[in-house]
């Protein structure tokens, strides 16, 4: 946000989870780059990039090894595995974004959200995107598609068993129309941003309100 240099405020973590083929990519990506104060968090994955993915952009790729010796070192906040790969978030750019008082954004699966969640319920804000209906992500998993048939029906069924934690959120979106529920996801990140609990500045503020001789 725009005054947080003079107003500081807290950072905070915002979990965005959705099944593939929900919009999600799309919505997050574009939160971040209308909002210089929040950054992508970029996963380290074994997985192989997909046509038009960048390393750096959208993930960082990696191999098994490199992955397992980054959880050795304890260099992620989270990892999982998905659909037969791992998927970590790296704790150095994190952490480095929230002591300015800035604010991750994070596109990972419900399991690495509860993880962090869990530690840091206070600076965690929770997403759940549902999709218009099954039929609707089926058919834009295939439009997409560099993944097999066999993989889609993998994602759809677990994405059904994902979809059963929705009450574990404290948002729930619907993305039956993007720009809708963009401004409904924007509009969540402004409001967490306003929490008294994140307003560093809100205390001295009051203080010296209260200093001020009465006219
Ligand atoms: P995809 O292979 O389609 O890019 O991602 C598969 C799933 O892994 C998605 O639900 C995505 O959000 C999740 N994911 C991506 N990065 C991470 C991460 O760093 N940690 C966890 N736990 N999940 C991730």
């Amino acid at each position: 946000m725009s005054n947080s240099h003079t107003h500081p405020t807290r950072g905070l973590m915002m979990m965005v989870v959705a099944p593939s083929g929900v919009g999600k990519t799309s919505l997050t990506r574009r939160l971040v780059s209308d909002h210089p104060d929040l950054h992508l968090s970029i996963s380290a994955t074994t997985r192989e990039p997909r046509a038009g993915e960048h390393e750096g952009r959208d993930y960082h790729f990696v191999s098994h090894d490199q992955f397992d010796q980054m959880v050795e070192d304890n260099a992620f906040l989270e990892w999982a595995e998905v659909h037969g790969n791992k998927y970590g978030s790296p704790r150095a750019p994190i952490e480095e974004a929230l002591s300015r008082g800035e604010s991750v954004l994070f596109d990972i699966d419900d399991q690495g959200a509860f993880q962090v969640c869990e530690q840091a319920r206070a600076d965690c804000v929770m997403v759940y995107i549902l999709p218009p209906s099954i039929a609707e992500m089926n058919r834009r998993l295939h439009t997409r598609s560099t993944d097999s048939d066999e993989t889609i029906r993998r994602r759809i069924a677990r994405a059904k068993t994902e979809i059963t934690n929705w009450q574990a959120f404290d948002y729930v979106l619907l993305n039956d129309d993007f720009d809708r529920a963009y401004s409904d996801l924007a509009h969540v990140y402004h409001a967490e941003r306003l929490k008294r609990s994140r307003g560093v500045w809100i205390g001295d503020f009051v203080q010296s309100l209260l200093d001020e001789p009465l006219p």
